[in-house]
């Protein structure tokens, strides 16, 4: 029987966000027939995408990205062992082919994510190189940012975005055990946007 797994954050008033970046705001309206809602939030927010607009002017938006990198095959690793930053080293050894879309399940997804945690698990720039060279289609990962806080090195960003090597951002992997599984993963289509959040749902056959 196919399993459907949800593996995005739910997104509610003052939920936790990116420092710097906008909060989340849900105001109930009320039109003479209908209950509708005022919702602002970042791009950025919870389970999202980036994409190459998020680093170049130029770059692609997200009502642009092909589906067919989002939706397909996926692989989840198990990072669970890493203290700081997902290493080469750690990579090296997954056996990783071109055009895989693959999810790094980490510490992060243990912990949770009622708060934000500027100590959070991410992907090292070295490690970014190397998955840029396997040609990867996809990378998601389990914190807020790929990136390490304050760290200036910003490969972890440029190698895969440059590359056209989309980032899911803010997945929720606690209820999903490392291994093979279909993606589906349909942000929002702003045109021209660095980045929109996502319903991603992984399903096993
Ligand atoms: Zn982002």
């Amino acid at each position: 029987m196919t399993k459907i797994i949800d593996i995005s954050l739910p997104i509610y008033q003052s939920m936790p966000v990116y420092p710097n970046n906008p909060p989340v705001t849900i105001k109930p309206l009320k039109t003479p027939t209908t209950y509708i809602s005022e919702i602002t939030f970042g791009s950025h927010t919870g389970t999202h995408l980036d994409t190459p607009r998020h680093i170049s002017e130029n770059g692609l938006g997200v009502d642009k990205i092909d589906l067919n990198q989002l939706i397909g095959p996926t692989r989840i690793l198990d990072m669970t062992h890493c203290q700081t930053g997902i290493t080469t080293k750690d990579l090296e050894k997954e056996n990783i082919k071109k055009g895989e879309r693959i999810l790094v399940k980490t510490k992060n997804s243990l912990r949770g994510f009622k708060n934000f945690y500027p100590d959070y698990i991410y992907l090292e720039g070295n490690a970014a190189e190397f998955l840029a060279k396997q040609e990867i289609t996809l990378f998601g990962i389990d914190s807020l940012s790929i990136k390490q806080k304050g760290n200036p090195d910003v490969r972890a960003h440029t190698e895969l975005l440059n590359n056209n090597i989309v980032i899911i951002e803010g997945l929720d992997l606690s209820p999903a055990d490392p291994g093979n599984y279909n993606l589906y993963c349909l942000p929002l289509k702003f045109v021209g946007l660095d980045g929109s959040p996502a319903r991603v749902i992984l399903v096993s056959s």
